[in-house]
């Protein structure tokens, strides 16, 4: 038999789960492709669409690749989105949040009026990290019919490897995503899959028990790095986006990396000084607080 091309259970169990009809879930291999179908489903005119400049790394990537054009809009010196940025003529708009690689939240208020001033555009909110400690928007697919909000079991469900994403949004919007969908494959999600997501989420205790034990660790690990003497926005996500006062990042970026101890550094303007952390075990967590202790300390 081949697989439901709907999502079968899963869809009924995510509807179930979040509180909505399952005409507003729309299932994929992962976030990246729904946001894959979402682009060539909402994105496809001729008005530039917009984004944060500093942002997840995948959005001028799909942009390119089908030929949508787009314009960054800078964040501010706090890497908060500006909300006037996103009042004029474009042709849809995607923001994740939290932001990646910041961690930076934005208030739901911010984002319905962002929502509200572009009911003619798709605006679609990328929650990839909302289950650290972040508000939910999901409500609000109730009242706008321009809002898609896209969820992933890739992070805070810790199933990265099954590839399950999720977008909700009223029923018209998902049936276009399906119709899209249905054009290419419609078999990609498999019944395996299907099974393995359900199992997820019914296993409540144990998503909110990794949750909680994600945010105490960030809780804990940004308070070390504050006395070690760095700086970072407030992080509502799995990782935090640190520099130092004294120190380059690119110099910690490189140090960590001899030592074996992975963060991300970019090479870009604004953000050059500073490196993600992401937050994993305690005892990985502890290894970084070793080090970096050491290290700062023999540097003087
Ligand atoms: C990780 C991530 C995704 C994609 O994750 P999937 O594993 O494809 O679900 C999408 N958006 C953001 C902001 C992410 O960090």
């Amino acid at each position: 038999l081949y697989p439901d091309v709907n999502g079968g259970e899963l869809r009924d169990k995510l509807a179930e789960v979040y509180g909505v009809d399952k005409e507003q879930v729309f299932v994929g291999v992962g976030s990246d492709d729904v946001l894959a179908v979402a682009f060539m489903t909402f994105f496809a005119g001729d008005k530039p669409i917009l984004f944060p400049d500093i942002t997840y790394s995948f959005y001028d990537v799909w942009a390119d690749l089908y030929n949508i054009p787009y314009e960054t809009l800078s964040l501010d010196e706090k890497f908060r989105i500006v909300n006037e940025d996103y009042y004029r003529e474009n042709g849809g708009i995607i923001i994740p949040n939290p932001n990646a690689p910041t961690g930076v939240e934005k208030s739901i208020e911010e984002l319905e009026e962002i929502i509200n001033e572009n009911r003619e555009q798709v605006v679609i909110i990328d929650e990839a990290y909302i289950d650290f400690g972040g508000t939910s928007i999901l409500p609000l697919i109730n009242k706008y019919d321009n809002l898609l909000v896209v969820q992933t079991f890739s992070k805070s469900r810790s199933a990265a490897g099954a590839r399950i994403g999720m977008a909700f949004g009223n029923k018209r919007l998902i049936s276009y995503m399906n119709d899209v969908k249905f054009s290419i494959n419609s078999y990609t999600m498999s019944r395996l899959t299907v099974a393995a997501g359900v199992a997820v989420l019914e296993d409540e205790e144990y998503f909110k028990k990794t949750c909680n034990k994600i945010i105490a660790t960030r809780e804990r690990v940004t308070g070390e790095l504050g006395k070690l003497g760095f700086a970072f926005p407030e992080s509502k996500s799995n990782f935090v986006f640190a520099t130092h006062k004294e120190v380059p990042a690119k110099e910690l970026f490189e140090a960590l990396k001899a030592e074996g101890i992975y963060v991300r550094w970019w090479n870009k303007p604004r953000i050059d000084n500073y490196f993600r952390i992401t937050i994993g075990t305690d005892e990985e967590m502890d290894a970084l607080i070793f080090f970096l202790k050491n290290f700062l300390s023999g540097r003087n």
